[in-house]
């Protein structure tokens, strides 16, 4: 399902089977940045790439001031949904499009971002764009990431006509932006203060984020003896399948005791014989809440389950948005703006430590549901954020 702020995009990477497959550097995405670019021209903005492959469209760049800074990124997860995104890029042209029609100007630099390869959906590393941006990630570990097909981010950004050898932190660029708010459409169904689950819940159309849960990933080994499946008995088998399904349980149980968020979304099994008892077996865990001390209890309940050591392969902590900013927001949208936290990553987050005061807006999603062509906001709600929006640029450019 579309509405009129997509539908000019929504048949860019539509998967046959539903929903819509955008990656980093590929045919789609291309196709994204250069109605990006055409949109912005149309506008009058001016259209700039970074180093780093995120577009940039810019109003009165030659006002004084630090930028006031909103969008979000164009990239989805494989058969993901159409309003993670877009919907904060689109929602920003419409702003600038109705601010300029009332004839309104700002009075300190205005930008429209898309951050590139958000979701790292095609090279495993979210936030990818604004990571290297902010200088959280090397440039050469970053450009040294393989896709599925084995094509490296270097070769994908060259063929895409992006130089890769101008990859990395860009310190005068992240002095330039003043503050960023990001519109997203909501996901899952949260809780908000008084109790209520998510938007929905709270019967509004637009509310805030307050902070980012604490994330971490990590990695389980275990290994197993290898041998026939057809002559070993059952008593003779060292068989890891059998600890990685009972660490897959003991992952939902901890989670469960613990209130927090907890997943496996990848195994791996070697050699992967139907007929062989397996040599090896790897879980990845996927843990959050509000709490990092839940998230790490988990992760040593599942250790003494097992009886190995998890290997940590990332950590994020809580991501807290600038306070005033946020406030200011949620003043300027008016009536009683419902704060949520978020369970997801985003480009504002990333921002939000490396220094730059951000925050987020987000818009009502009934089933919360989200990286899904079930992913939706109705279109009342969806025009209820870019209003949101052009009174918070109106405010803070102003
Ligand atoms: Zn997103």
């Amino acid at each position: 399902m579309t509405d009129v702020l997509l539908s000019e995009l929504s048949d860019v990477g539509r998967d046959p089977a539903g929903g819509v497959t955008r990656f980093a550097w590929a045919a789609a995405e291309l196709e994204l940045r250069e109605w990006f670019a055409a949109r912005a021209t149309a506008l009058g903005l001016e259209v700039e790439t970074d180093r780093n492959g995120n577009l940039w469209a810019w109003w009165g760049a030659s006002l004084p001031g630090t930028a006031f800074v909103v969008g979000s990124h164009l990239d989805s997860v494989r058969s993901g949904g159409e309003w993670d995104g877009p919907l904060g890029v689109v929602s920003a042209f419409a702003v600038v499009e109705s601010l300029r029609a009332a004839g309104w100007t700002p009075t300190r630099p205005v930008a429209i971002v898309a951050f590139a390869d958000e979701e790292g959906g095609r090279f495993g590393l979210a936030c990818l764009g604004s990571r290297l941006l902010t200088g959280a990630v090397e440039p050469d570990r970053a450009l040294a990431l393989v896709d599925d097909a084995g094509v490296t981010l270097r070769d994908a950004m060259s063929a895409a006509g992006h130089d890769p050898a101008r990859v990395g932190a860009d310190p005068a660029r992240l002095a330039k932006i003043g503050a960023f708010v990001e519109l997203h459409i909501e996901q899952g169904r949260m809780p908000v203060a008084g109790g209520a689950r998510g938007l929905a819940g709270a019967g509004r159309p637009v509310g805030v984020a307050r902070e980012i849960w604490p994330h971490g990933r990590w990695r389980i080994d275990l290994a197993g003896v290898p041998d026939h499946a057809g002559t070993t008995a059952l008593a003779d088998r060292v068989d890891p399948v059998l600890a990685m399904a009972d660490g897959i349980v003991e992952v939902r149980r901890a989670a469960e005791e613990l209130g927090i968020l907890a997943t496996v979304g990848r195994v791996r099994v070697l050699p992967g014989a139907v007929n062989a008892i397996a040599s090896s077996a790897s879980l990845w865990v996927d843990a959050r809440g509000q709490d990092p001390e839940r998230v790490r209890e988990l992760v040593s309940a599942v250790e003494s389950r097992l009886g190995v050591a998890a290997a940590l392969e990332s950590w994020t902590d809580v991501t807290r948005f600038d306070t005033a900013l946020t406030a200011d927001v949620a003043a300027v949208v008016g009536g009683e703006v419902p704060e949520l936290p978020s369970g997801a990553g985003h480009d504002a987050g990333v921002l939000s430590l490396a220094g730059i005061p951000t925050a987020m807006l987000f818009v009502r999603n009934p089933t919360g549901v989200s990286h899904s062509p079930e992913e939706h906001a109705e279109e009342t709600d969806a025009l209820a954020g870019v209003a949101a929006l052009t009174a918070v640029v109106r405010r803070m450019a102003g």
